[in-house]
């Protein structure tokens, strides 16, 4: 189970101090709409959607006890309420999976035509549209992001991914001239809690497409959809074993990784625990060459392949000659979406020194029109921080911005009594050195910064381990074709943030990990190419 942080506190006296400069006079506010701004509220009913008081875990098609008999509550982070008892599963349990996923893999999956994988994928894309409204309350309800992400964001796009891959199925020949691409085997595939079946969806996709079969491991306090779809993989008449999800904490995550019989790791999550998982695969690789003096290949020593999607602190640079309303739309879609739990999120923003107090004056103006609350109102536009942990990691980060000498902007809202909340806020004044300048902070917070030239944009926009992805805003196609040829990040935007596609790669350099997913890619990471 996650160890609990300390509760650090932000100290009130502080934040006010801070945050006092920052409220812009109502008279002054451009976005000040009066009551026309005031919406009635609009809350999903979610009433008839029947949640389980306890899920099992997903095995060889079935759902069965965890070896442990252990369970842990799944908490609605914006009630604090429980919704539901999830299995843990040990090493016993993970190898049971694994030998199911085997079983699946050579008796049927591997075998099967490409053509006959797709209608399954086609089957499962088709279902998971037709139950969308359901998956999108349940994602709402276990991970606290809005309903009109869940909705509109992730669950088009959950199954615009199995569409996807399923198309490439039974073309995979023409997907590589002059290869011919294999399944690899079992793959072992472990998500994070910010976009779970988004996640889920992009790694189980092309792995199935390309004839693998799947062992996949949720987040601790996500886990609620990715059972609600090994239902749909039941509907769908998946072939037993084909996917087995097994729930628990990180222990299971390092049980999955260091099964001897897996083929492939998949990770998504912090950089952290992707360093341990890449060290573990690296050491069972040195003992292979160790044992009789030569590198085997993978098939012979079964060392996995291994792709990590790491974390990230992009930089959003803004240019003097970029059309300015619709920037700052871009940096507040960039930073506030998901809550800012985003690991590509534009959580620093670089500004050009000529328009720096004019973008500060609209950010500020901008933030208090977010809507901060209940994530199944369909007016809300920050919901709640996943869990307690991730809210005491944000408060203590921020705290540290302001430590050392950052000014904080908080929107002026009322936060609910219950639950676990961030109002969306920004620190400018922030310097290299800072820690919120580096770390990912992973919550509603923008670091400003400022730069002059693009020389100086692209340098400190890359001086950091990270790698993930980036955003150019600028009236001239030029300077979009320089910065991006010189930011060092696996995804750059240019004029606009956050789009997502099944056709475009996703992934990053350095920290922010290797290997992509998503368009053909994604599917290479699940094939051998002869
Ligand atoms: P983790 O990296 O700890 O978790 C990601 C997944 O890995 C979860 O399923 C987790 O299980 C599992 N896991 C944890 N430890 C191990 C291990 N030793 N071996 C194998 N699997 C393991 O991220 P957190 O969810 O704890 O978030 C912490 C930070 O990570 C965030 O604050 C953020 O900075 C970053 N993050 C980045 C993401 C990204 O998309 N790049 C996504 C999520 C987080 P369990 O949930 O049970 O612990």
């Amino acid at each position: 189970m996650k160890t609990k942080l300390k509760p650090v506190k932000l100290s009130a006296k502080r934040v006010v101090a801070a945050t006092n400069h920052a409220i812009v006079p109502l008279r002054e506010r451009k976005l000040n709409f009066g009551d026309k701004w005031n919406y009635s509220p609009a809350p999903e009913d979610s009433k008839n959607y029947v949640i389980a008081p306890r899920h099992e875990l997903f095995i060889g098609g079935k759902f069965v006890k965890p070896h442990s008999q252990k369970y842990f509550p799944s908490i609605n982070p914006a009630t604090e309420e429980k919704l539901t008892e999830i299995s843990l599963a040990d090493a016993t349990d993970v190898d049971k999976a694994v030998k199911s996923a085997r079983r699946a893999y050579d008796k049927v999956w591997s075998k099967m035509p490409g053509r006959e994988r797709g209608k399954y994928l086609y089957r499962i894309a088709r279902i998971i549209q037709e139950k969308a409204r359901e998956l999108a309350v349940l994602e709402t309800m276990d991970g606290g992001k809005t309903i009109k992400e869940s909705r509109d964001v992730d669950l088009p796009l959950v199954a615009a991914h199995f569409f996807y891959y399923a198309g490439w199925a039974d073309k995979l020949k023409y997907a590589f001239p002059g290869k011919t691409p294999s399944p690899l085997g079992v793959a072992g595939q472990i998500i994070p809690w910010n976009f779970p079946l988004l996640m889920a969806a992009w790694k189980t996709a092309p792995a199935l497409a390309c004839g693998n079969t799947v062992v996949l491991k949720p987040a601790e306090t996500t886990s609620l959809t990715a059972m609600r779809l090994a239902q749909i993989f039941q509907e769908a008449e998946l072939p037993e074993g084909v996917v087995n999800i097994i729930t628990g904490a990180g222990e299971t995550g390092t049980a999955l990784v260091n099964h001897p019989d897996v083929n492939k790791i998949a990770f998504t999550g912090s950089t952290e625990v992707g360093k341990a998982i890449a060290l573990a695969v690296a050491n069972r690789s040195r003992a292979c060459e160790s044992a009789d003096n030569r590198v085997l290949t993978n098939a012979a020593t079964k060392i996995p392949r291994l792709t990590l999607e790491l974390g990230g602190k992009a930089a959003n640079i803004l240019f003097e000659d970029a059309p300015i309303d619709q920037a700052i739309e871009g940096v507040i879609n960039g930073i506030y979406f998901n809550q800012g739990h985003v690991c590509c999120a534009g959580s620093r923003l670089f500004v050009q020194e000529g328009i720096y107090s004019k973008v500060i004056k609209k950010l500020r103006d901008r933030i208090q029109t977010l809507r901060v609350g209940n994530p199944l109102d369909k007016n809300t536009d920050i919901g709640a921080i996943n869990s307690r942990p991730q809210l005491e990691k944000i408060r203590e980060l921020v705290q540290s911005g302001v430590d050392e000498g950052a000014e904080l902007t908080q929107t002026q809202c009322t936060l609910p009594a219950r639950g676990y909340w961030f109002a969306p806020s920004f620190l400018t004044g922030v310097t290299h050195a800072h820690r919120v300048a580096s770390e990912e902070i992973f919550g509603p917070v923008l670091s400003v910064m400022t730069f002059r030239t693009p020389e100086e944009a692209f340098e400190r926009a890359n001086n950091i381990p990270y790698g993930l992805s980036a955003g150019v805003w600028t009236d001239k196609g030029s300077k979009i074709f320089k910065m991006v040829n010189k930011l060092r990040a696996g995804v750059v935007w240019a004029n606009t943030y956050n789009k997502f596609d099944p056709t475009s790669p996703f992934g990053g350099y350095k920290e922010s990990g290797f290997g992509r997913e998503g368009g053909l890619h994604g599917l290479a990471a699940y094939c051998r190419l002869e």
